[in-house]
């Protein structure tokens, strides 16, 4: 299948409500670009200086997400670019992006990335980390809280991805009762890639991260 088609097969299995993030880490702005002639606007990138190098060369109506690791001291690749940081992934980070945005004049929307699975090098916040963020949410006064991200364990086994989901969507749901301040702000979560959307829809996906589905296997 060409970008286009897989690109529009996957648009038309999604409920309304959720939006796809076309992950184009890895390949190069042509291919952004035959997705972009295919109608997609929102693009996922994970890498602070690849984001920065493609995002002034492409259209300006791109809505471009920030999904990997970001160090403190490439906040200035990422920040100027991006609608939404989906993995803010430590405490560290949250209160680099504040002082940041109060200085910038801006408020950042993000992401919390709850850590999911075993894996010992994934990142990731606990539950209450995330709670306690929420909780001092007054003293981050250039971040706007929308929502949780998590990768699910990479197993094949469909009953781990299962309780991962489950347990991030427990999450989620618990803050918007026990926050209701945040109820009408804190309305996304980002669950779900190439192999786990469909389990990922099935727990309250509002953003999928789709990359390997659409452009293939990753180049250079
Ligand atoms: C690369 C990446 C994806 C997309 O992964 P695929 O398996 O290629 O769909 C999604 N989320 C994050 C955080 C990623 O780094």
């Amino acid at each position: 299948m060409t970008v286009s088609q897989s690109l529009l097969s996957i648009k038309s299995q999604l409920p309304s409500g959720v939006r796809l993030v076309a992950v184009s880490k890895f390949h190069p702005a042509s291919c952004i670009m035959e997705a972009y002639e295919a109608g997609q606007r929102l693009f996922g990138e994970n890498r602070p200086q690849e984001l920065a190098s493609k995002a002034p060369q492409l259209p300006s109506d791109i809505e471009w997400h920030f999904i990997g690791h970001l160090q403190t001291n490439k906040l200035k690749l990422v920040l100027p670019y991006v609608a939404l940081v989906e993995s803010v992934d430590s405490l560290h980070l949250l209160e680099a992006i504040n002082t940041w945005a109060l200085a910038a004049g801006r408020r950042i929307p993000v992401l919390l990335e709850l850590h999911l699975g075993a894996e010992e090098t994934k990142h990731g916040l606990t539950e209450d980390e995330i709670i306690g963020i929420l909780a001092d949410g007054a003293m981050y006064p250039g971040i706007e809280f929308k929502g949780l991200m998590g990768m699910a364990t990479n197993t094949d086994d469909e009953a781990v991805i299962e309780a991962d989901f489950a347990r991030i969507e427990g999450l989620f749901y618990r803050i918007r009762r026990e926050f209701p301040a945040l109820s009408e702000t804190f309305n996304e979560l980002s669950i779900g890639m190439s192999g786990d959307w469909p389990i990922a829809l099935r727990h309250g996906a509002t953003l999928i991260r789709i990359g390997t589905a659409i452009f293939g296997e990753r180049q250079y």
